[in-house]
């Protein structure tokens, strides 16, 4: 048995942690995870966290499930990877035919990698190259959009919006039609009444549509998260927003690419985002809560008409080349299918209707926190803003690092987030109970005032 103080030790040793600043990781104490159960963590120490980001944002039945463990466990007395390259495996045919059952009409086909910025790229070089087979190949460009996270792959982040993480990048980066966001869509307030929302609705669709134009011909595909942007801050589009985007991008005859990675498997309330305004993109990325959170899997599903365009003789080379090692990675494939099967035993996005309710409803008491500048809700996603003046809009700044220290708060009352900045993200399993969620966001709320309201805190 390895001690506390070894894995502490060998921790800030080794390890090089994604997305932060290492020292300041070395200054502090780190939490270390042992165990699951449900919707908590337990640390070496025996502390147990409710997991209020879904173990970013992956987990959608809870830790430790048995039933997800008793798949993972029958496949693995089985095989635990073959390669799908030239050969198949049994999970990822019942996987691929149960995702064009359960997505949106017209996705007939899947072809899987294993994270969201490789189904990302996966989308994006099925794209290009669809037009060259279509006998367009002056369509090399990817229209894409302000505050977009696609991933941290170079294609990924070329088709990213948020200067901090890309700029760095900048010379790496293959070039697009990058489409701002109305001034308005920033502050939710200032887009409260339903005049508002379908005016920079409206604003935004012509910015789209003056773009499309202006390189007519030149545009391979737009590709948005559809209803909100997860990592740019949960930033919430109008409704309606990609129900005409689908239409514009048919009207201009370019492709649909719809990054499903934080929205897919019920996150705002139906199985797949696109199906609150009855859209079938020509392609979905699907990834974090694909397997339920357990193991790394992605898929992107695309239609008839774009696999057809890449059949021909083997030495037209129409093939696709592009496959991960790991691709159909039969442990992954199995955990989804039983995921999936769970969602249908329990009728979960049925049940959650209420949940999300209540999430919705609770929310609403953090307006009466001074800094507490916007709320953004989606389905059962969040993000609260915090924000130094909230009357007018002044963000707090980066060296206060407030969002860091509410997550830091929140630990200590016994609940696991993680910031964007400084928007606290509330994304809990979906299988969370009410109780749980209370807690939850208590445990949220008085962090964000302990931490708002001392300035010496
Ligand atoms: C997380 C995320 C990705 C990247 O997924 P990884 O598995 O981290 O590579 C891509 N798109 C969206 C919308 C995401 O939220």
């Amino acid at each position: 048995m390895i001690d506390k103080e070894t894995l502490v030790d060998w921790d800030k040793r080794y390890l090089w942690h994604p997305f932060t600043q290492m020292q300041d990781w070395l200054a502090e104490e780190p939490v270390i995870i042992e165990r699951g159960d449900g919707c908590y963590l337990i640390d070496i120490a025996g502390n147990r966290y409710i997991d209020g980001i879904a173990s970013m944002w992956t987990n959608v039945h809870g830790h430790n499930h048995p039933e997800l463990n008793t798949a993972l466990k029958t496949q693995i007395d089985k095989i635990a990877h073959t390669t799908l390259l030239g050969y198949s495996n049994i999970p990822a045919i019942q996987l691929a035919q149960k995702l064009v059952e359960l997505t949106p009409p017209g996705l007939n086909k899947v072809f899987y990698s294993d994270n969201g910025s490789t189904a990302v790229e996966v989308a994006l070089k099925i794209a290009y190259q669809y037009w060259q087979h279509k006998k367009e190949p002056s369509r090399k460009l990817f229209l894409h959009f302000d505050n977009a996270y696609h991933g941290d792959t170079i294609g990924a982040m070329s088709v990213g919006g948020i200067d901090s993480f890309h700029t760095t990048f900048d010379s790496l980066l293959f070039k697009g039609i990058r489409v701002s966001a109305p001034e308005a869509y920033h502050s939710h307030h200032a887009v409260d009444t339903s005049h508002n929302k379908s005016a920079v609705k409206t604003r935004w669709l012509n910015a789209v549509e003056r773009a499309l134009s202006e390189y007519e011909g030149k545009i391979a595909g737009i590709i948005l998260e559809p209803l909100i942007q997860g990592a740019g801050g949960m930033l919430i589009a109008p409704k309606g927003f990609l129900k005409e985007l689908a239409a514009l991008a048919k009207r201009k005859e370019t492709l649909l690419i719809v990054d499903e990675v934080m929205t897919g498997l019920g996150r705002t309330g139906k199985m797949w985002a696109c199906e609150h305004e009855d859209v079938t993109p020509d392609l979905l990325c699907t990834a974090k809560g694909l397997a339920g959170g357990y193991l790394p899997l992605a898929a992107t599903l695309t239609t008839d008409e774009i696999y057809n365009a890449f059949l021909g003789a083997y030495r037209d080379l129409k093939t696709f080349f592009h496959g991960h090692t790991f691709t159909g990675n039969p442990l992954a494939c199995a955990v989804a299918l039983e995921n999936i099967a769970i969602f249908e035993r329990e009728n979960l996005l049925s049940k959650l209707q209420s949940t999300i309710k209540h999430f919705r409803n609770r929310l609403q008491e953090f307006y009466t926190l001074p800094h507490v500048g916007d709320v953004r809700i989606c389905g059962f996603a969040a993000g609260v803003e915090l924000m130094k003046n909230s009357d007018p809009h002044t963000p707090y700044p980066l060296e206060e690092k407030v969002g860091i220290r509410v997550c830091k708060e929140a630990l200590t009352r016994g609940a696991m987030l993680r910031p964007l900045v400084n928007t606290i993200v509330l994304m809990p399993p979906l299988q969370i109970s009410t109780s749980e969620l209370d807690a939850l966001l208590d445990i949220a709320y008085t962090s964000i005032d302990v931490v708002t309201s001392d300035p010496s805190h």
